[in-house]
């Protein structure tokens, strides 16, 4: 096919230029012979022309010297009439066999003689009237030239009278013949050269076309053996041979094409180092990508099978990094990327560990980013969980001092999964999953630590896929929920205020499910979101059931979650159901939680600002877990503040707890905000409460979270007087 393609190109070229040889050799002969063959032609005449015309001059000349000596000879004949002396001068001049015919006539134009011994026209009348007129009226000579004859006649005088005249008929036959054969000569001769013209033209055209012929295979050679050359080049650019070649070395359009070629496979290497670069790259920290880690781990382990040495895989995901990118824009989050990716390097490579990560040897420490914020580490050669440890402690330290973003200093902390290989994995897919595992975990203890992955996180996660997977099948059916309430008291009088309402999870294999156990799971997930709306739906719903005998000042708190702020409208699924059972907003409340208010402090204020101005108390969850920021408090602007149960659970033992359940208390006050203790167990927390004037009690000492027809039942007397179970207990 190739050289098929290739001789095709190089014959199109021979054969064209052939063909255009061909074509000029053609016309050029054939305009010679054209014009040859013209001037001959003309040439032929013009000689014939001459010739007959010098011949017939002669044979004029010869016709007038017999005319003049036989009408000279002839005076004294004619003027006797003497016929006899007629005949003897007629007959020798038509002897000559040029003379056709002789005859003499008188002065009347009647035939005197015509040269026969028997006079056969004696007295007729000359036939010719022209030579009548000629000779004897004008007195002239008179000639005529027809094809075959020349008939010259002119007059006889005796003294100055004219007797008669003469005429002669000379034959031409001779003059013709002697043309003819002259004719035939001429054009022989002239085909003879005609031919020997054609026979030079073509052996010219034959010698100019083979001269082209082997100009044009010259020049084709010349054209398509670099062709040929170009030819291979590309093919073997084609294959990724971006180092070869060509060594063509010309100064013309071919020499610029070649060196194109070059360029080109230069460029091509360069740009596919490029590619491959960014490829197995992160373009940002420029660290390798999740796909060269794998990579490169899987050489490792390859390395490592038939050997007893040890390795781990660290997964870092930074915490909380979405603050950084929201409160300080896009630039800023990728530049204290670039500067973890810097701390995470130059840590391992002053590590003291007795390797150095960045030597050309096969035990390099392979890092690399593979998400927004996910860093992943190997450390080959480490044999002992104390000596990664320790690694990981320097790492969450390095990762952990300021950085410096926009002249001010933001603190990041991360949180790191550690997989040992071949206890956690022996594949690079293994290894990498479960230090995944073991980070949610480290994000699970409080974030900015580290944590080994355990069989048991896997059966940890394998339980939360599972609740995950149930959980989608119970949101079809909602009937599996269940909303439970706990009361909360007024400490001061004992009087019931409200109650919080406390989601249950009644599964039809796995009994009741505690929120604890699946209230993150549906948060990751988004499906705390239909969930909550239908909390919010049943607690409007059980206000209208309970409407009749509610006191005065009742109210129901529902706890909400981050994605119900930041993600759905709450406010309006608030209205919605406050309108669709016809309950005062005053009868809800709602509870958030520092940490969700952390996330975006602006959006979550707009919300929660909205939920108060339709008339809702907004209280803060779990206060005292998180960073209990006064802050917080102002510039949410809640309606009351709940002390975190690990601290009320404690005070009876727990100075520390003491004091600061004291100082909340304290601090609500101040703001004139209502504080809520939660896990109020015993009547010394009711004491303890109490005496720093805790308005609002809620805890196991008055009731554990009770379904809406145990509560009706305990609290809501015919009467309505919620006291008097509180008496009871
Ligand atoms: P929370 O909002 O802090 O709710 C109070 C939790 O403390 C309840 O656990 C309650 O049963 C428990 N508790 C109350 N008094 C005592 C006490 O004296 N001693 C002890 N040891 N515990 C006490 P529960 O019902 O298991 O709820 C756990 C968490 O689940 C809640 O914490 C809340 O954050 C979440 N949750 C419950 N229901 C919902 C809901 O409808 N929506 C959302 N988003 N979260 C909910
Ligand atoms: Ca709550
Ligand atoms: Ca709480």
């Amino acid at each position: 096919m190739d050289m098929k393609s290739k001789l095709r190109l190089q014959g199109r070229y021979i054969l064209v230029n052939i063909a255009m040889i061909m074509a000029i050799v053609i016309i050029l002969s054939s305009v010679q012979l054209y014009y040859f063959n013209q001037n001959s032609q003309k040439v032929l005449s013009q000689s014939t022309d001459n010739t007959t015309l010098s011949l017939l001059e002669q044979m004029h000349k010869r016709g007038l010297s017999v005319l003049d000596y036989l009408s000279e000879a002839l005076v004294n004949p004619l003027y006797q009439l003497d016929l006899d002396a007629t005949y003897r001068l007629l007959k020798p001049a038509l002897s000559n066999e040029e003379i056709l015919s002789a005859y003499v006539f008188d002065n009347k134009g009647n035939i005197f003689h015509d040269g026969n011994k028997v006079i056969v026209n004696f007295g007729h009348r000359v036939k010719n009237e022209a030579i009548l007129e000629a000779v004897l009226e004008q007195q002239k000579l008179y000639s005529f030239t027809s094809n075959d004859s020349l008939i010259i006649a002119g007059p006889i005088f005796i003294g100055d009278s004219q007797l008669g005249g003469i005429s002669l008929e000379l034959s031409l036959e001779n003059i013709n013949q002697d043309i003819a054969l002259m004719d035939k000569t001429i054009s022989a001769t002239n085909n003879e050269s005609l031919s020997q013209i054609t026979m030079s033209l073509v052996g010219s055209a034959i010698l100019l076309s083979v001269v082209g012929i082997a100009l044009s295979v010259m020049i084709s050679r010349s054209l398509i053996s670099p062709i040929l050359t170009l030819v291979k080049h590309a093919k073997s650019i084609g294959r990724g041979e971006y180092d070869a070649e060509n060594k063509i070395n010309r100064h013309d359009e071919i020499g610029e094409l070649a060196s194109a070629f070059n360029e080109m496979g230069h460029s091509l290497k360069i740009r596919t180092e490029e590619i491959s670069f960014l490829a197995y790259h992160d373009s940002l920290t420029l660290l390798p990508n999740r796909n060269l880690f794998v990579k490169q781990l899987k050489e490792l382990l390859a390395s490592y099978e038939h050997t007893q040495s040890h390795f781990a895989i660290l997964l870092i995901d930074l915490d909380n990094f979405k603050c950084v990118n929201d409160n300080y824009g896009h630039e800023a989050g990728d530049n204290l990327l670039c500067e973890v990716a810097c701390r995470i390097t130059s840590n391992l490579r002053h590590s003291d560990y007795g390797f150095n990560p960045f030597e050309e040897n096969h035990d390099n420490v392979l890092v690399a980013r593979i998400g927004g914020d996910e860093f992943l580490i190997c450390l080959p050669n480490l044999t002992s969980k104390y000596a990664v440890s320790k690694v990981t402690q320097r790492l969450i330290k390095a990762i952990r001092s300021p950085i410096a973003i926009d002249k001010e200093e933001v603190v990041i902390a991360g949180s790191i999964g550690i997989a040992h290989y071949p206890d956690d994995g022996v594949t690079a897919e293994e290894l990498i999953k479960n230090a995944d595992i073991a980070m949610y975990q480290a994000k699970g203890q409080g974030k900015n630590t580290f944590s080994h992955f355990t069989a048991e996180m896997n059966e940890k996660l394998r339980y939360r896929l599972e609740i995950e997977r149930e959980l989608r099948k119970g949101l079809s059916d909602l009937k599996q929920f269940e909303l439970w309430y706990q009361p909360q008291f007024d400490m001061n009088n004992n009087h019931l205020i409200g109650a919080e309402a406390l989601i249950r999870w009644r599964h039809p294999e796995k009994g009741l499910i505690s929120p604890d156990e699946f209230i993150a799971i549906a948060e990751e997930t988004g499906l705390i979101i239909p969930i909550g709306e239908w909390v919010v739906e049943s607690a409007c719903k059980q206000i209208r059931g309970w409407q009749s005998f509610l006191p005065h000042t009742f109210h129901i708190a529902v706890n909400l979650s981050a994605k119900q702020v930041y993600r759905q409208n709450a406010v309006s699924v608030f209205s919605k159901m406050l309108c669709k059972y016809q309950v005062p907003a005053s009868r809800l409340h709602a509870e958030v939680t520092e940490s969700l208010l952390m996330q975006d402090e602006s959006e979550a204020k707009k919300s929660l600002d909205s939920i108060r101005q339709l008339g809702l108390q907004v209280w803060l969850d779990d206060f005292g877990t998180g960073y209990s920021s006064l802050a917080y408090l102002r510039k949410f602007q809640v309606d009351g503040v709940k002390i975190d149960r690990s601290f009320v659970t404690d005070i009876e033992e727990d100075n520390y707890d003491r004091a600061l359940t004291s100082a909340v208390i304290t601090m609500a006050k101040n703001l004139n905000i209502s504080v809520v203790a939660e896990g109020v167990e015993t009547p010394f927390h009711v004491n303890f409460l109490k005496s720093r004037r805790c308005d609002i009690g809620q805890g196991y000492y008055y009731s554990k979270p009770l379904p809406a027809g145990e509560f009706e039942a305990r609290f809501f007397s015919k009467e309505g007087k919620a006291e008097k179970q509180l008496d009871a207990i």
